[in-house]
């Protein structure tokens, strides 16, 4: 999956990523240091990496207009949208969920920005998703939803190869929320050494899935935790993980969304507090972005801190 000829527009732009120390209690009684990778400065956060290898791929087959899913909060779609204005991509997007359903910021971003919308029906949504059959116009390039394909796990690997580069080999897991699971393959496809990647599942796994069980990989070097999505994907937070989300934002300043980026580090912290983490452990806790999603979310912390805007997609070279 790993190309053997790296692209350096992509890995200048992971290595410009910063690591931040973060204060997390139970970790800092843990004796462990955890670094916020701060990729949710790039438009896009994740996203931005797994479309990257797709919009080559586009532009070298000649397509013009980008088809893809989501729900109507999808980071994937406003990632996507950033993407079509900075590249010059049309786009189309198949939204789950029905017309007449109310409209929300995500799907404003995309009508505005001048992508076509179409709504489908859950069961349909799925058999799409699955299949990957869908009917395509001469100019449309597919992205599979959530850019989970391999040239989205080759984007990934970039955040990998930039966190071996920038803080060496002492680094001993690199933790990040997981959905698809694409990111997290990707990251432990660069990693060498004794890294490991870990993803926090933000769904809650088949039944008799509990809390970190490791999960069985093409690769040895990642693992899937489980256990840490509260009530579920997307649902109002317990009032611990509530309480949890102002205090770290107040604590170290930096906004955080409730959906994925809060439950990896939800998770961080908690695995400390039972021991699973050694003392003297360096842990990269990676920020993914999401931002955008959160305005559409019910709870809200109570103190609101300052926020630096998602910039626009960077034009890339392609
Ligand atoms: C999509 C997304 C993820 C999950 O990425 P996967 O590659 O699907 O596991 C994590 N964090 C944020 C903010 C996302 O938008």
């Amino acid at each position: 999956m790993q190309s053997a000829l790296i692209d350096r527009a992509l890995l200048e732009r992971a290595l410009s990523v910063l690591h931040q120390p973060i204060y997390l209690p139970h970790c800092a009684a843990a004796g462990v240091d955890v670094l916020l990778r701060r990729d949710d400065h790039l438009p896009g956060g994740n996203k931005f990496y797994k479309l990257y290898f797709n919009l080559k791929e586009a532009r070298a087959a000649g397509k013009d207009t980008l088809l893809s899913f989501g729900g109507a909060h999808s980071n994937h779609l406003h990632a996507l949208v950033l993407a079509c204005q900075a590249e010059g991509f049309n786009g189309r997007v198949l939204v789950r969920g029905y017309p007449q359903s109310p409209t929300t910021h995500t799907l404003q971003d995309v009508s505005a920005a001048g992508l076509k919308v179409q709504f489908v029906g859950h069961g349909e949504y799925r058999r799409l998703c699955q299949t990957q059959q869908v009917p395509l116009a001469s100019d449309e390039y597919l992205i599979p939803e959530g850019g989970a394909n391999a040239l989205g796990e080759q984007g990934a690997s970039y955040i990998g190869r930039a966190v071996q580069q920038q803080l060496g080999g002492d680094v001993r897991h690199i933790v990040m929320a997981a959905g698809t699971g694409s990111t997290l393959a990707g990251v432990a496809s660069a990693l060498e050494g004794g890294t490991e990647a870990l993803g926090v599942s933000v769904l809650k796994g088949p039944p008799g899935r509990s809390l970190y069980t490791g999960g069985k990989g093409r690769l040895p070097s990642w693992k899937m935790l489980w256990g840490f999505c509260g009530k579920g994907y997307g649902r109002p937070l317990t009032p611990a993980m509530l309480a949890f989300w102002q205090e770290f934002e107040y604590n170290n300043s930096v906004l955080i969304d409730p959906i994925y980026t809060l439950k990896m580090l939800w998770a961080v912290n908690q695995l400390a507090g039972l021991g699973y983490w050694r003392r003297g452990d360096r842990i990269v806790a990676v920020h993914t972005g999401g931002l955008q999603g959160r305005r559409g979310f019910t709870q809200q912390p109570a103190t609101t801190i300052s926020t630096v805007p998602e910039k626009t997609f960077a034009r890339i070279k392609v």
